[in-house]
């Protein structure tokens, strides 16, 4: 069989060997308690303060803006909980997102209005894009906080974050954008684009799974969700996993360095991929195409085929890809976000995301084109035998 091939970078993405090389002393020999006053104590210290320095050097940002959280989803659950616990007594019970958010943030959505808080959907048309009036009628003067993904992770949106921070923050909304897709794509700087909170996650940029970031502008008020010792001002109570806040200012500043020529080449490829397979499947749709996207992400569907099938039979082939999300494998409903921007079902129940990243180059991708192309339309005669 030919090798392997990964098209699943959303998903996640292979640790680099620079971080790798970066961690290890960590799992080794330098592995004091940042909190300990002696030698190993302060070692610990040293490596943590540095790893906050370069991380908030990639975001623009001042090193004590900087959190180090567990993953993405963390940072997203402490940006939309935090800000809303911290300011719904001053008569703004609202918090808004949309509805093609990751469920990092719906959950967080959710819980908000668990504890009696007024959950605001934002629009959003069919490419993903959101609905200018929609996001004027939900983010009011009423609202806590406001979260808008600066990339979408099944379809590739990318939001226009600069206007919709500034609108939010004109209404004295503080407005939070999950950057776990966009981070290494687009160019975040907290000094050139006025979000106030911002989510990373490591393990989509080359770091391991396990650790995360969340980027708090000076002066946001955020309540810590956890209680404890006093580690990242009290913001973050538990010990520090140093060796990962290492792992993720490797992986960042890299992402960061690469950023421009990463976006061409990945768009080149998803290009290729996209126009080989219109000329062999002429009635392939590629959702969210309409809009500017992330160069990394493809989601198509072809009529007549069901994903589930789909991907399986690609495994069995060497290629990996997925059906929406990570965390939406394994189940039968279809991706929220495809029924959001109103995919007919049968298309919603068709799609794949091909995720391009740093295993991906041309012969991949036309291999790839080939054998979905084949495996579609012998699908489609099976279907309508
Ligand atoms: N937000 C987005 C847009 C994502 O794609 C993901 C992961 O798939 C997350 C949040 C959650 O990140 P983590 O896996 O680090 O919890």
């Amino acid at each position: 069989m030919p090798e392997p091939i990964y098209l699943d970078h959303a998903a996640t993405t292979p640790v680099r060997e620079e971080v790798f090389a970066a961690m290890q002393p960590f799992f080794g020999p330098r592995f004091g308690n940042p909190s300990s006053v002696h030698r190993w104590g302060r070692d610990a210290r040293t490596a943590l303060d540095e790893a906050r320095e370069r991380v908030a050097r990639c975001l623009g940002a001042s090193p004590d803006e900087v959190v180090f959280t567990s993953c993405g989803t963390e940072a997203d659950n402490m940006a939309l909980i935090g800000v809303w616990r911290a300011r719904h007594g001053e008569g703004r019970r609202g918090a808004a997102s949309t509805p093609i958010e990751h469920k990092a943030v719906l959950g967080a959505l959710h819980q908000i209005g668990k504890e009696g808080g007024d959950e605001r959907l934002i629009a959003v048309d069919a490419n993903g894009l959101v609905d200018p009036a929609s996001f004027d009628e939900q983010v009011r003067d009423d609202v806590a906080v406001c979260s808008v993904m600066w990339v979408n992770n099944e379809i590739g949106t990318l939001q226009d974050i600069y206007a919709l921070a500034s609108l939010a923050k004109s209404r004295g909304v503080v407005f939070h954008t999950d950057a776990v897709q966009a981070f290494g794509k687009v160019e975040v700087d907290a000094s050139k684009t006025p979000f106030d909170l911002l989510s990373l996650s490591g393990h989509k940029i080359g770091a391991p799974k396990g650790i995360g970031a969340l980027y708090l502008r000076r002066g946001t008020p955020m309540e810590a969700l956890m209680f404890g010792g006093s580690q990242d001002r009290g913001r973050r109570p538990g010990t520090e996993n140093v060796a990962m806040a290492v792992g993720l200012a490797v992986a960042a500043e890299l992402a960061v360095a690469e950023r421009a020529e990463e976006w061409s080449r990945l768009e080149k490829l998803r290009d290729r991929f996209e126009s080989a397979l219109l000329a062999r499947v002429p009635d392939a749709i590629f959702h969210g195409k309409g809009a500017p996207r992330a160069p990394h992400i493809s989601n198509v569907s072809v009529p007549g085929t069901e994903s589930e099938s789909l991907l399986i039979a690609l495994d069995l082939r060497g290629i990996a890809c997925s059906a929406g999300s990570a965390c939406q494998s394994g189940s039968v409903n279809p991706s929220h976000v495809l029924e959001a921007i109103d995919v007919r079902a049968d298309l919603a129940n068709a799609a794949l995301r091909m995720s391009f990243g740093s295993l991906s180059d041309d012969a991949s991708v036309d291999r790839v084109v080939e054998v979905f192309a084949t495996l579609a339309q012998k699908a489609r005669r099976l279907a309508t035998a």
